[in-house]
């Protein structure tokens, strides 16, 4: 997603009064070089993002991405973000996606080495036709990610539940399930537990029971999935947090991989076995998520 607009923004302390914070903004040419080369976030990828979902200029659930920024910047021991000033920030990037759906970027950097504050900035863009995934689906991959389902806890300098810059090892899996000739993959704990896509939320049905993996096992708790929850449980449905061992994954009824811009990808295979796809709960929960949520 090749940005169209781009906001640098000089970050107030969480405490700061709320106002105006236009001043605090500065457009830049997105395609322009605008960070120092002793950034640390392009050097050892320390900073912290979010990637918001836009569907024709309304940022998506705007109030939960930076809750999850704040919770990444204390995981981060970053400065509290000012919501406001951030809330600001999004409002005047969304705008610039354009007609259909986009994406903004937060991203908070520990900034320029030895300098005296974090870099902040947001990116606006047009978001990819994922018309294809949300139809006719996405074959998965289960892939160890080499840690037990205690190590978030045990080693919390891991930043296991923080969405952080350092996406490597994420954009490596996504490599190695196209190697293994599937779309995705899903993240699994050594010890034998479901944790989540690189890039998503791994959302399951059993029956008439959705259940998502437990977060404190060092997954990110997805806005998306939280939203389709409410929207569930809403309408009737149980939806539940459980610890998911890997052998029940072929075993569910119907399986999606949901993220912000993507939305809800429903799962076709898993490692080579056919998952039964739910064509309506997916159009029924696409059509959702791509209406004005707050
Ligand atoms: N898990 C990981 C590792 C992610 O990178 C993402 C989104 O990028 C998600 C889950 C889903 O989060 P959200 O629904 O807020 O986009």
């Amino acid at each position: 997603m090749a940005a169209r607009f781009a906001l640098m923004i000089d970050p107030v302390p969480a405490d700061a009064e709320d106002g105006d914070f236009a001043a605090t903004f500065q457009v830049v040419d997105p395609s322009a070089p605008a960070l120092s080369v002793s950034e640390l976030s392009t050097q050892r990828g320390d900073g912290i993002f979010e990637t918001i979902g836009v569907v024709d200029s309304h940022p998506q659930e705007v109030g939960a991405h930076l809750d999850r920024l704040a919770h990444s910047a204390g995981l981060c021991d970053l400065p509290v973000p000012h919501l406001g000033q951030w809330r600001q920030a999004v409002a005047r990037a969304a705008v610039e996606c354009g007609p259909g759906e986009g994406a903004v970027k937060l991203i908070l950097s520990r900034g320029v080495e030895h300098g005296p504050a974090p870099t902040a900035w947001v990116t606006a863009a047009a978001a990819p036709d994922n018309t294809v995934p949300r139809t006719r689906g996405i074959r998965v991959v289960t892939l160890d990610r080499g840690i037990d389902s205690g190590a978030a806890e045990r080693a919390p300098w891991l930043l296991l539940g923080a969405k952080t810059l350092s996406y490597a090892v994420n954009m490596a899996a996504l490599r190695e399930a196209h190697r293994r000739d599937a779309d995705d993959a899903i993240f699994v704990t050594s010890d034998g537990f479901v944790l989540e896509g690189p890039t998503s939320s791994v959302v399951l049905r059993f029956g008439d029971r959705y259940v998502t993996p437990a977060t404190g096992t060092g997954i990110l708790h997805g806005t998306t999935q939280i939203s389709l929850f409410d929207h569930l449980r809403a309408s009737g449905r149980t939806a539940q947090y459980e610890a998911v061992p890997v052998d029940a994954l072929v075993r569910a009824d119907a399986a999606w991989l949901v993220s912000s811009v993507r939305l809800a990808a429903p799962v076709t295979a898993i490692d080579g076995r056919a998952i039964p796809v739910d064509a309506e709960a997916t159009a029924s929960f696409n059509r959702y998520l791509l209406s004005p949520r707050d």
